[in-house]
């Protein structure tokens, strides 16, 4: 039942005549159905581990399988595609398009999956109902507050059925009561069967999930189950 298998990862960045070791070894797997935090301070090399289990960048050593494929080793053609299928992404910023209605914004991965329009609006639909946006479809994200922009995201990012949603500091621009709210419709995600990452350095964001682990640098620090668990 394993999704995540990674072993031994390395991440080095070469500036100038400098090597900078951003993940010193890192092994750990999570199982289907898991809701993991990734914490740990600044510098202490999150962001290259998000980018590495997100297939949008390759380790330097070690062996990275992805519900059975080996991603570590993949052309950048092939992470795309691994990563359109297999990853929903929810950021801070939402990164959502302008021009389109937050029901279009929502589908984008069913057009590079090749999904016809008739099945993409109406698991579109299905999906926005499902984050609480029947009555925003139509909406584009300036004429929606902030919470309902990452739910937007959050309603793409479960759009394909993926294998995981990596969430990097999902509640970063949002007020606390809109965080909450976030965070309630990730348990709720959780609760129907889907695997979740998250990424924060906020503690009370991270209780929500039932495992931390912490990283320190470039190395885990601790990888414990959460006997603190925030519940509605
Ligand atoms: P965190 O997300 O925990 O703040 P990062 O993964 O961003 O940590 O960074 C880990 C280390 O790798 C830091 O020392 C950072 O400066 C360095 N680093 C990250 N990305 C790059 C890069 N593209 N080029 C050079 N160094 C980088
Ligand atoms: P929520 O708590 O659901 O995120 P708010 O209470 O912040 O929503 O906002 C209430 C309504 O005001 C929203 O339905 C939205 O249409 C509108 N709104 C809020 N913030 C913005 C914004 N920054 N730009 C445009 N409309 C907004």
């Amino acid at each position: 039942n394993e999704v995540i298998q990674i072993t031994d990862i390395k991440k080095f960045y070469h500036v100038g005549t400098e090597v900078v070791k951003a993940l010193q070894g890192v092994s750990l797997s999570i199982n289907k159905g898991e809701y993991v935090a990734i914490m740990g301070p600044s510098g202490s090399g999150k962001s290259t581990l998000m980018n590495i289990i997100g297939a949008l960048d390759t380790p330097t050593g070690g062996t990275y399988v992805l519900n059975g494929t080996d991603v570590s080793r993949l052309t950048d053609d092939n992470l795309a595609e691994i990563r359109n299928k297999e990853i929903g992404f929810v950021f801070q910023t939402f990164n959502l398009l302008p021009r389109y209605t937050a029901l279009e914004n929502a589908i984008l991965p069913l057009i590079y999956a090749g999904v016809s329009k008739n099945d993409r609006v109406a698991k579109g639909k299905k999906v926005m109902e499902s984050v609480g946006l029947t009555d925003r479809m139509q909406h584009r994200p300036n004429e929606m507050s902030g919470g309902q922009r990452q739910r937007v995201a959050v309603a793409r990012a479960l759009v394909n059925d993926p294998s995981i949603i990596l969430a990097d500091e999902p509640t970063g621009n949002l007020d606390s009561k809109t965080s909450v709210d976030i965070m309630r419709l990730f348990d709720e995600i959780h609760k129907q069967g889907n695997t979740i990452i998250l990424v924060t350095h906020e503690e009370d964001i991270a209780m929500h999930a039932h495992r931390i682990i912490r990283l320190r640098d470039g190395l885990i620090e601790s990888d414990l189950v959460n006997k603190k668990i925030e519940t509605l």
